[in-house]
């Protein structure tokens, strides 16, 4: 998957142990570096996720109009029995309620609660293997997130220098604060998942207070109208572009490749319709964790992603962005930030620049650039490793290693022409954008320099 063209592993922790996920932690940190790629890695904290004890690997079908008993529990689910991980079930969940399971594969309405289970009758039917997730509405849920589960987690993965964390069901702002790690880039990436309705009421606050977004659509798919979803992930992935922070639009991209060698034509233009839309990156789920063939889910998605990159309106999209504007003008260091890279957009534009060289400790003149989606080639440079992982994340960016003893601003700018000239990016007499700090204590972006290769 790594040479077919991945850029973010996603380690989804609703699944497996800690150790068995600290296993692919360091499968992926090898594997790419004997591909000599920067892939960075998300690890996903599942927060309150409710989800079915396992119906096995065979299909179970349940059928319409039939009757099922839920309870808690965490051994096995039938068609008859449904255990579900979740002490608060019978107690949270009400009559009436109509809980939908595996991302819509199946919905159960609650008919009758009785003091250890509850009966539901399957209004929609469907075929249901694993561990299917069952979806309570958000507001019935009476734990938060990060749950103690899920700082363990955390604390495991913080050890190993994770890049990205991804925080399930997040309700507010202070719920991702509460994640409480080092910023960016001394601590992980968080990236915020989109899926319950009061993350969509506060949606700019949680924006600010992460790194990163994610479009959740299975579970926003089941708070929310289906019809407001398309319309959603356009107002999402707007508002993280003008704030600066990469977008990541998710789920059932390309679902019925978990079976066929090809997506259906709506898959197709599900995912550049996403592109279009502003994602940074656009992300596989089932297709890749269970599916048939993920090296081929990987490549067409990779295909479907560059034709449609090739077709984007980019000048548009760009004048867009120099209206959206993301900072307020009392965060000086951001608002320079913003007008530089602003600028950048405009010259590289104007002077037909192929290359951008964008040199940063934490990744934010990085992210800047990118959200103006420039025709130029980004190259993201930084002596962080951990913010080099980081802009796997960012859209149309190469992220570059600099040697750490590169310690002076201009000592920076100058190697990293050199490392794009020696990667084949640059050649001797083009002209090439750099955007960098003019010293080391400047936190922004404070020059652009346009020079012909030497
Ligand atoms: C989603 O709900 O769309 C999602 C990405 O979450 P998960 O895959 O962890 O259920």
């Amino acid at each position: 998957m790594i040479d077919a063209g991945m850029d973010v592993a996603r380690i989804n922790m609703s699944h497996g142990s800690i150790e068995e996920g600290l296993e692919r932690f360091h499968l992926i940190r090898r594997l790419s570096e004997e591909a000599g790629r920067h892939v960075g890695i998300l690890v996903d904290l599942p927060g309150p996720k409710v989800r079915c004890a396992t119906f096995g690997d065979e299909y179970v079908r349940l059928v319409t109009g039939s009757v099922v008993e839920l309870r808690v529990g965490n051994d096995t689910s039938s068609a008859d029995v449904i255990e579900v991980n979740y002490d608060g079930l019978v107690t949270d969940v009400q009559v009436g309620d109509r809980l939908n399971m595996g991302d819509g594969r199946a919905i159960l309405e609650i008919t009758e609660k009785q003091p250890d289970k509850l009966l539901a009758s399957v209004a929609h039917g469907g075929k249901i293997s694993g561990r299917p997730g069952l979806h309570v509405p958000s507001d019935r849920l009476r734990i938060s997130t990060p749950t103690p589960e899920d700082l363990e987690i955390l604390d495991a993965f913080v050890e190993v220098g994770v890049d990205m964390v991804a925080l399930s069901f997040v309700r507010s702002a202070h719920e991702v604060r509460r994640v409480g790690t080092e910023p960016h880039p001394r601590g992980p990436l968080i990236v915020a998942k989109i899926e319950t309705r009061a993350a969509v009421e506060n949606l700019e606050g949680i924006i600010e207070a992460s790194g990163a977004v994610m479009v959740a659509r299975g579970d926003l798919g089941n708070e929310m109208s289906l019809e407001d979803l398309p319309v959603l992930q356009k107002e999402i992935i707007s508002k993280c572009i003008a704030l600066g922070r990469p977008a990541i639009t998710a789920t059932q991209m390309l679902e019925s490749m978990i079976d066929a060698p090809a997506p259906t034509r709506a898959e197709a233009s599900d995912v550049a319709n996403a592109v279009w839309d502003g994602s940074s990156v656009v992300m596989l789920s089932g297709e890749t964790a269970v599916g048939v063939d993920p090296i081929n889910v990987v490549r067409t998605m990779g295909r479907i992603a560059r034709r449609a990159d090739e077709e984007f309106d980019h000048g548009r999209w760009a004048r867009r962005i120099a209206e959206l504007r993301m900072t307020s003008e009392s965060d000086t260091s951001a608002s320079v930030t913003d007008a530089m890279t602003m600028a950048a957009w405009r010259a590289t534009a104007e002077l037909g620049v192929k290359t951008i060289v964008a040199v940063s400790s934490s990744g934010f003149t990085v992210r800047s650039m990118a959200r103006f989606r420039p025709e130029a080639e980004i190259l993201g440079f930084s002596t962080d490793p951990r913010t080099v992982n980081q802009l796997s994340l960012s859209w149309g960016t190469i992220p570059v290693s600099l040697p750490s003893h590169v310690t002076s601003n201009e000592e920076m700018a100058n190697e990293a022409v050199r490392t794009a000239k020696a990667m084949g990016h640059l050649s001797t007499g083009e002209l090439v954008a750099v955007l960098a700090g003019a010293s080391s204590s400047s936190q922004s972006a404070n020059v652009l320099r346009l020079v012909r290769v030497d």
